[in-house]
């Protein structure tokens, strides 16, 4: 008993609860979420010599698990039961797309969205799973092309114009966006400031050669967006850059 009791103290007081069920394992065993939970109730039910702390801090883990900590928020219970949601309503629901994407990936989109949690493009443009390939940091900032430094965003730009072949690319602004008031300091008065911020990365977008050669061969459109979920709006404009072949 001691031995099982040491182990489970461990796994108490490691404070590492399993985000996944894969990632709870013991001895290289994974271990079923609820398994575990269904293992620390016998253990209650069974050792009746548990001493009354250890008894409470197994009470509490149990609880834990089961997301039935007082009303708390559960990261670990939001995220299981996000997922079973997921999996149930869409992943079940479309075996035919999510099998077209177990073979891979040809969307149509490359997206610089803001990092910002209230403007995830997935949800506000309605893109399906496999439609957008998508970059998100602060201020939807695309930097010119360098082959040294920005290597994150240049990597995925060549990734979707180079081999997915994206025809279109896109890059959205918001409103009340504090990245922009951060980075440029300029007061969030107005979208003008911030359509000019978008207007910059769009003209950023032409310094990477095969973007530049892509879009002279009208193989792939730059455009510009503004979601302003104050209002509830979004707008999309195209920039005629009067893009000529390079000379080199
Ligand atoms: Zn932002």
């Amino acid at each position: 008993m001691a031995g099982k009791f040491k182990n489970c103290i461990t796994i108490c007081c490691a404070k590492k609860p399993p985000v996944v069920e894969e990632d709870m394992a013991t001895n290289g065993k994974p271990i079923h979420i609820d398994d575990a939970i269904n293992g620390l109730k016998k253990l209650l039910s069974e050792k009746e010599d548990l001493n009354a702390v250890a008894v409470e801090k197994i009470k509490q883990l149990t609880a834990e698990l089961e997301g039935g900590d007082g009303g708390e928020f559960n990261p670990v219970k939001r995220i299981r039961d996000g997922f079973a949601r997921f999996k149930k309503e869409k992943y079940e629901a479309n075996p035919t797309l999510y099998g077209e994407l177990a073979k891979g990936q040809s969307p149509k989109f490359l997206v610089f969205a803001c990092a910002d949690s209230r403007v995830c493009p997935s949800h506000v443009l309605d893109f399906q799973p496999g439609e957008a390939f998508v970059v998100r940091n602060i201020a939807n900032m695309v930097p010119p092309y360098d082959t040294i430094k920005h290597s994150g965003a240049g990597a995925a730009i060549e990734y979707a114009v180079v081999h997915l072949k994206v025809e279109n690319i896109v890059v959205i602004g918001h409103s009340c966006c504090g990245g922009i008031k951060g980075l440029m300091s300029i007061p969030d008065d107005g979208t003008t400031a911030r359509q000019e911020a978008v207007n910059v990365s769009l003209g950023n977008l032409l310094t990477y050669p095969f973007v530049r050669e892509a879009v002279v061969n009208k193989k792939l459109s730059l455009k510009g967006g503004h979601y302003d979920f104050v209002n509830g709006s979004f707008d999309l404009w195209n920039l005629d850059f009067g893009v000529s072949p390079s000379l080199i």
